[in-house]
This record gives structure tokens, sequence and C-alpha cells, in this order.
């Protein structure tokens, strides 16, 4: 491509809207432009490098048998209705004129398919697939292609007889996932993760770490657990019962509100204090409690909770129900609430908590004795440093950007739309799915988190939109102009992608800026000192490292370094 003729806007100055390395980059190589909030129009150069991260994905996805589909984007609401995923809050963008809804995902079409189709063992296993726009009603898009209300997935779905073998697809895409991210150049690694919105009995993220994450991950660098905090094991121990056992006692807390208040005003170690929080599950109110200051970790509160709607309850309904102030809910006296608590509590006595009276608390609560719990359960988020649950070593906490995501769904939707087959006794049972996800632009703007410099982006080969970018340095010189055309056509006809920088009236500082900016892998540099000896300059992109070339070793020397 040459340049002179190349739609490519780069621009010097970082919009104030971009906070992030890649969403800077993004827009000031003219990958992309924002149309409105979180949806980006894909400009020539950006889209090549998706297509290059599809090109990828679509092969290694065909490697383990995958058969691709294009499903349809516009989805009946009524599907959703029936799979019970109408109501996900920030999910789905609807079309309120037709009744259609935009689909968020495909579980609820590959189900409705399978459903018509599928009919016996023999119809089994299938893996199918699509790399197609999906569209979230996000609430707050940011950080560029990161979080858009649409963007292109890869999804794939596995259909199997049983748990057995859904573990065997599932394992191949775990597999097939590791080739796509080290093929891509990334640098990644897998967590344990909350399955959310999906539900099933499984599931790992593949994850990249970086500062722009929106996740938070726990690291053990002794032993290798890895974890998404949403779902990493605390070890913090319980608190112990003691055994001087004390009758309730109202105690007078003026203008206390918070645990950490409450621990000042009254001596006391946090981890004697019970707090309370209220939540509402399928419109019901829930009080959790949890110790001391511990924070309630709502992706563990939803799998306590298995499924249904969750709120936290806002503050007025809060009083107008139990007459007090968030700051002095207690579980003693509580009326028409269902009670959980974190696991650390389990057994607990001597605790102190609010008496739904505002400036009041009640002290020397026994769990045992005092207190009608539904269920203990790890509640708490872990913090840095606390103990590994593998090995009882520190952990790390980090923050990451989540690529991928594999799923073991189970039969969830198989069982909400009705998807069996006959098995070998001829018995009709629940399909068993899998479900697997990766975000195509999450990998270009990772390539580029993990990869530029203060000039601009350091493109690997697999994922740069051009492999060779070549510079003619001053296009009013004709023997650089002959020469830098016809090593133009050598590059091109040696299978080399290039970008041709053959603009006339462009000075060389300013092509190359540019050349850094867009980053390709290498940057033959075409000038009239060179060419005296016969020579051109490569740099090579990542190192900076500039070598003059007889220009009949050219290709050969540019062909070595992209396979290095
Ligand atoms: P997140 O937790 O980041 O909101 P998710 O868990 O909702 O993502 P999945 O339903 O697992 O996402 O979707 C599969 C993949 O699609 C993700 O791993 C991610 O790479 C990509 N993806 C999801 N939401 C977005 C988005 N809003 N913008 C860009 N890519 C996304
Ligand atoms: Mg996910």
């Amino acid at each position: 491509m040459r340049l002179s003729n190349a739609f490519i806007p780069t621009q010097k100055e970082t919009p104030a809207e971009a906070t992030i390395p890649s969403h800077q980059l993004m827009i000031r190589a003219g990958l992309m432009r924002q149309l409105t909030a979180g949806v980006y129009s894909f400009l020539p150069l950006g889209f090549r490098s998706m297509l290059k991260a599809i090109q990828i994905v679509r092969e290694e996805m065909n490697a383990i048998g995958g058969q691709e589909f294009l499903l349809p984007a516009l989805n009946p609401e009524s599907l959703w209705v029936q799979s019970g995923r109408r109501n996900i809050p920030n999910f789905i963008l609807s079309i309120r004129e037709r009744d259609l809804v935009l689909a968020p995902t495909h579980e609820e079409v590959i189900a409705q398919i399978a459903g018509m189709h599928i009919q016996s063992y023999k119809d089994l296993p299938q893996i199918w697939y699509q790399i197609q726009t999906k569209f979230r009603n996000e609430p707050r898009p940011r950080s560029g292609v990161l979080r858009g209300r649409q963007f292109i997935m890869k999804d794939s779905y596995t259909l199997d007889t049983s748990f057995e073998n859904l573990d065997k697809g599932y394992d191949k895409h775990a597999e097939a996932y590791r080739k796509i991210f080290a093929r891509c150049g990334l640098k990644f690694f897998i967590v344990g993760a909350y399955s959310g919105a999906m539900g099933g009995t499984g599931s790992q993220e593949f994850m990249v770490e970086s500062a722009s994450g929106e996740d938070t991950v726990v690291l053990c660098e002794k032993c290798g657990y890895a974890a998404n905090l949403e779902v990493a094991k605390s070890t913090v121990g319980n608190v112990a019962r003691v055994p001087d056992v004390k009758s309730l006692a109202e105690i007078h807390t003026p203008n206390v509100h918070t645990i950490d208040e409450l621990a000042e005003f009254l001596k006391m170690d946090r981890k004697w204090l019970a707090k309370s929080l209220v939540y509402e599950h399928n419109s019901k109110p829930i009080l959790i409690l949890m110790c001391g200051n511990d924070q309630l970790n709502e992706a563990k509160l939803g799998t306590a909770l298995a499924g249904g709607e969750f709120r936290a309850m806002p503050a007025e309904e809060l009083s107008r129900m139990t007459g007090a102030d968030a700051g002095s809910i207690g579980p003693i006296g509580l009326k028409g609430f269902r009670i959980i608590a974190d696991k650390r509590l389990e057994g607990a006595n001597n605790l102190i908590s609010g008496a739904n009276r505002n400036d009041y608390h009640i002290s020397n609560i026994d769990m045992q004795r005092d207190v009608k719990v539904d269920g203990y359960f790890d509640l708490r988020t872990v913090e840095s440093a606390e103990a590994c649950s593998s090995c009882g070593s520190p952990l790390k906490i980090t923050n990451a950007i989540e690529l991928g995501h594999i799923f073991k769904l189970g039969t969830k939707y198989s069982d909400a739309l009705n998807v069996t087959y006959l098995d070998e006794n001829g018995q009709a049972k629940p399909v068993v799915m899998g479900s697997y996800g990766i975000g195509i632009e999450r990998i270009i703007a990772c390539a580029i988190e993990q990869n530029n410099d203060k000039d601009g982006i350091v493109w690997n080969k697999a994922l740069a939109p051009y492999l060779v970018h070549l510079t003619a340095i001053n296009m009013n010189n004709k023997e650089i102009v002959q020469t830098s055309d016809k090593l133009y056509q050598l590059l091109t006809e040696a299978g080399l992608e290039v970008l041709f920088d053959d603009r006339g009236n462009v000075s060389p500082g300013f092509k190359f800026k540019d050349a850094d900016l867009l980053g390709m892998p290498v940057h033959v540099i075409v000038g009239e000192k060179g060419l005296k000896n016969n020579q051109v300059e490569i740099k090579v992109r990542r190192t900076g490292v500039r070598t003059m070339v007889p220009i009949d070793d050219l290709i050969s020397t540019v062909k070595k370094l992209l396979t290095d």
C-alpha cells in the first residue's frame, strides 16, 4: 500500500478521553475512531490487524474440529425470556418496536438450533463456533475498544452427551486458546473464574496482566495458584468462640456509623464486630453478616445465592423496612429477613452488631444461640499478602484484562430450551453444553498494551497490519524514487506486506515519526547516502537497531529478521 493513497489518519495529539496506552495509540496511529460511547469504527489499518487475529483464531478453532456458523445478531426477545436471561442487569440492548434484542452472546440461538436437529447420541459431540458482532448494554463503556457496547467475539459451543465428554471439549478449547494467544505473541495466564450470567459448573479466564485491566486477579508466585478475585478462596481463620458465655445486651453508641468508628468507640478488635449488609434477592430482603471490615464480594454472593437477581437495598428502603440506618442494622430482632453469613463467623460468639435502632448496638451475640443463619459461605474479598489456599504463601493481587473465558455450562440452556438427545437405550437426556468466548478487539488492544514505547506501537509480526514499512526519504530525488519503487515491488512479490511511504512534501523527520508511531516490525529506509554505496538502511522497530545492507541482500535480510 502506498501511503500517498492510503487512509491512515495519524495524529500527534493524545485525545483527552483516552487514558490508557492502547486507546491512545489506536487513535493516534489511525486504527479506529469512536462513533459514540462504546462504539468504534475500525479504519483500514486497524481492520488489517483484526483480520490477522481472526485468522489465527479461525485456524485454531478449525484445528479442534470447530465448524463455523454465522448467527444473527437480532434475536426474538421471547428466546431470552425462555432462557431466563432477559433481565440480567447491564446485559441486553433491545429494539422495542419489534420485540427484538441484540444478542450479547449466543447460547440461546445455539440451543435452539440443537433442539431442532440433534436427535441421538450419534449426532454428538459437536463444536460450533462463529466470529461475529456482539452487543452489550455496558453501563460505562471505557478504555477504548477494551469495553465496547459493540464488539467482535469468537464464541464457540460444545454439545456433548455427558459431563465427562464436556470435559474433553473444554480441554480442547483450553489448549486451542493457549495456542491462539501464544501465536498472537501475548503474555497471558489462566485463572479460575466466576461464571456470572452464563451459569454452569466451572470456568476459567485467559488474562493479560495490565494496569489498564478492570479485573483483579490473585496470583501465588510459589505454587502457581491463580484466580479471579471473584472466586479467590479466603483462608483467613474463623473468629474463635470464647468460653465466657454472656447474655445479649444493648449498648449506646451515639454517632457511630462504621465498623472503624465502632472499633474505635469500643476499643475492640474488629473481628468481634459483625457487619450487616442488606440486599434484595429475587425482591426479598436478605441480611448478610460479614466479619469486621471484610469486604463482601458480590460475585461470591452471586454464587452463594445460586441464581436469581440481587442488588444492595437502597438506603431509604432499608430505613423504611427496619426503622434504622445502614450503620445500625443487625441480626437480632430483625423480622422478615433471610440471614446468611461469611464462614469466618461460623460458631462465633461474643459478637457485636447493630440493634436495628439508630445509635445502638447489641453485644454478646452468639451465632449458634441467637441467629437463625441460612448458611455460611466464603463471601469475603481476599486481600494482598493473605495466605494462598493451595500452599500458604503470600498472595499477590494484580490488575488484568480478560481476553477469553471458557465455561462448562452443563444443562442450563438445554433444560430451559428443551434440548435433548436419545441415548443408546433410547432414553431422552439433556445435551451437555460448554461455551467459550474470545474478544477480538481485546486481542488487538492487549497486543498494543504489551508492545509500545514512547514513540508508538511496536507490532509483532503476527498482528502487524504490514510487515515492512518502506520509506523513500526524498521524493524529489529520482534515484530514490526509482529504487524505492523497485524495492516496493520486490518486497511485495516476496510475499511481504509493505506500507510504502512515498509521500512527497513530507520531511524525513515526519516520515520517521509516523513509521515509529505505526510500528511495523521492519523499517526499510531508502536515502541518498546509502544509495551511493548501493545500500539501504534497515531499522528494527522493537530494538531500534539500524544497519546498512546491500540492496541485493535486502529481501533475505528482511525475511530473516521476520523469522527471528
Ligand atoms: P467482562 O467481565 O470484561 O465484562 P464478560 O465476562 O462479560 O467480560 P464474556 O461473556 O465472558 O465477557 O465474553 C467473552 C469475551 O468477550 C470476554 O472474555 C472478552 O474478551 C470479550 N468481551 C466481553 N465484553 C466485552 C466488551 N464489552 N467489549 C469488548 N470485549 C468484550
Ligand atoms: Mg467473562
